[in-house]
């Protein structure tokens, strides 16, 4: 079974439960980004962790609800975020791909350097009605999995265990991604989250085992989940030329004239998406258009 999401209830619904494999969408976001193995490991980890919290978000419209995971900790990795949906689609953008870090004393690629553990990291919730909701914690690990945890028990008042897990070859080929996500609900013992803690110690690095999201609950919730719902996950980035035009629309028309005039001298205006390194020509026809509507919009804007 390729890239997949198993979401349920344990303890008799106290406890939310997200177990998802990732591998092939860490393989595409490698392909993509061209990282360094550390690197490959946190934007693995991240966009991981993105879809594991969007999994329990509400569809209230018609518009797919979307999560974004942002780290920014001022480590050489730079900005680094994930955007993810609960149908299980999935993309990330990191800053600075090429980063790199010494591997630790225990010689694990150290993934809390590279990303660094000086800034915040960041939960936006897009329902696509109303505003946004976004919380914010400091880092201060930089491993991504113990800050998204903390970020759930002190922003969201939720306690939480959260392993994201990726196995890398020596020469860059992922071959395993996955994570776990588990949320106390009100009603769960003392007793009963310490023997949890001690089983999610207990099942080792996710990656290396070949049981899958499935063995991983079943190892977790051995009297089962309620309500276990099986979803495909796979990158996706959604980018289209009209997005595009739509973003050139914001940089400024001082900017877009720039474009025209490098077009008009047979310079093609090329906009590359950042996520999944698709390249868009833009004509000069389509430059026009764009600078003909930031110059009505900022009539409208004067008049009013
Ligand atoms: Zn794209």
């Amino acid at each position: 079974m390729g890239d997949h999401l198993v979401r349920g209830l344990g303890l008799g619904g106290r406890v939310r439960a997200v177990a998802a494999d990732t591998t092939e969408v860490a393989r595409e976001l490698a392909r993509i980004h061209q990282p360094t193995r550390t690197v490959t490991t946190a934007l693995g980890r991240l966009a991981t962790g993105a879809l594991l919290l969007a999994a329990s978000l509400e569809k209230v419209t018609t518009r797919e609800p979307l999560l974004t995971l942002e780290v920014d900790g001022g480590g050489p990795a730079g900005r680094m975020f994930a955007t993810a949906s609960p149908a299980g689609w999935v993309r990330a953008f990191v800053a600075n791909p090429r980063a790199t870090a010494a591997p630790t004393d225990d010689g694990r690629l150290d993934v809390g350097s590279v990303v660094g553990r000086a800034g915040h990291l960041s939960v936006t919730r897009d329902l696509g009605a109303g505003r946004p909701y976004r919380g914010v914690v400091p880092l201060f690990t930089g491993e991504i999995a113990q800050d998204l945890a903390w970020y759930l028990t002190e922003s969201e008042q939720s306690p939480a265990a959260v392993v994201l897990s990726l196995t890398i070859e020596p020469h860059g080929g992922v071959s395993g991604a996955s994570g776990v996500l588990l949320q106390l609900l009100p009603g769960v013992t003392e007793g009963e989250a310490r023997e949890l803690t001690g089983r999610v110690k207990e099942l080792g690095p996710l990656a290396a085992s070949v049981c899958g999201p499935e063995g991983w609950l079943e190892a977790l919730f051995p009297d089962g989940l309620e309500g276990a719902e099986n979803t495909a996950v796979e990158f996706r980035c959604g980018c289209s030329k009209e997005r595009v035009l739509s973003a050139l629309r914001l940089i400024g028309a001082r900017e877009v004239g720039g474009l025209l005039r490098d077009a008009e001298r047979g310079t093609p205006a090329v906009m590359t998406c950042e996520f999944c390194r698709t390249p868009y020509e833009v004509g000069e026809a389509e430059l026009r258009g764009v600078l003909g509507d930031i110059v009505s919009a900022r009539l409208r804007a004067s008049v009013n």
